[in-house]
Parts: C-alpha cells; structure tokens; sequence
C-alpha cells in the first residue's frame, strides 16, 4: 500500500481517544501518522526490511498499549499509537503487492520481511500494488471518519495526504516507466541512493 494510506490509517487508530480521553487525541493522531510513516523510511536502504518488523512492532505495541491503558498520558498514548501505526503499516504491506520496479505484474514473492522468521513473507494482493485504484478507495474510505473527527491543522494535513494519494495513483505507472528509463543513464554514484527494484535487470525491456 501506498504511504498516504498507511498514514491515514495509523490517524485513524486514534479514533477512540476522541471519546475516552479528548485531550490526548491530537497528539494520538499525530503519532499514528508518524508511526504509519516510519517504516517506510527504509524506502533506499533494505526497503520493507530494515525498518519493517510485522512480528516485533506488534508485541511492543501490545506492551505500550497496555502501559497506555494504566497511565493514559501523552508520552504513553503517543508512543502506543505510534508502534500501532507502525505494526499496522508493516502487516498491511503483507496484503500489498511485491517488491518489483512494476508490481502489477506479480512477479515478485516479496512482500514485506518477517524478521522473527527470519523470512520474506508473500505478497497477498489484496490491494494489488501500491497506488492501484483500490489502494486509493482505501485512502478515501479512511479519510472520511477522519475529516469528522479532526479539526484544524491536523484536517489540512488529512486533506493533503489525500491530494497526494491521488497525484500518486494518476502517476504511478507512468512514475515506473520513467524511472526505467532514466536510472540506466544515471550516473553510478547515484545507484546508492536509488531503490533497489529500479536497479533490477528487466528481460522485457
Ligand atoms: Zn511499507
């Protein structure tokens, strides 16, 4: 899935804060976006690997969770919603499309890396690459209870994600294509810097 969605759905944990604890959600909301962003920071460096942890986030965001249900206080509540955001992206990725320069082939058995297996785990294409039409549906669908609930800054930055998951998607393809054509020509210094998939030698082209 596509970041904006990951976003918008790590905000969207927060919800319930709205109710049971008002004054901590904005920083609730915050943090579920920061958490729903994090992994993907690994974006050039072991993408959906090094910073990807399906297994691991999901126990510590139990414990800090819990730890937030006995001591609802910001620090608590923003580091719960912050590893829930995080673990809910890294699963997620799992119903995603694989690692590959055009995942809408469905060549690739890489999903997103089980470091407690020590394994790769599959890519289920639920969604079938990140910025697919549905991948997008998804955005909206999540934006829409969180336009209700938020107000303010935090409603411009909902909107925002939202005109960038739709630049995205119109993109998408056409943003491959171009990286294709234009990384063979890069100078080598940069292949550092360029994720790996763009990188891979294709046998179509
Ligand atoms: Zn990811």
């Amino acid at each position: 899935m596509m970041l904006p969605t990951h976003v918008l759905g790590g905000m969207l944990l927060a919800a319930p804060l709205v109710r049971v604890a008002p004054e901590l959600a904005p920083i609730g909301f915050v943090a579920g976006f920061l958490g729903g962003l994090f992994p993907d920071l690994d974006m050039y460096v072991g993408h959906r690997k090094t910073l990807h942890f399906p297994v691991y986030y999901s126990v510590f965001a139990a414990i800090a969770l819990l730890a937030a249900l006995a001591l609802p206080v910001a620090a608590t509540v923003g580091a719960a919603l912050f590893l829930l955001g995080a673990a809910v992206h890294s699963v997620a990725d799992m119903y995603g499309g694989g690692l590959e320069l055009r995942p809408w082939e469905g060549n690739s058995d890489r999903a997103v890396y089980d470091h407690y297996r020590g394994t790769w785990v599959a890519p289920r294409r639920l969604v079938r690459y990140d910025g697919a039409l549905e991948d997008l549906a998804l955005s909206v669908g999540l934006s829409i209870p969180l336009l209700y609930l938020v107000g303010g800054p935090l409603q411009q930055i909902v909107i925002g994600t939202l005109v960038v998951a739709a630049a995205y998607t119109l993109t998408r393809r056409h943003l491959a294509e171009l990286a294709a054509q234009v990384v063979p020509y890069a100078p080598a210094a940069l292949s550092p810097f360029l994720p790996d998939r763009y990188l891979d030698d294709d046998p179509k082209q």
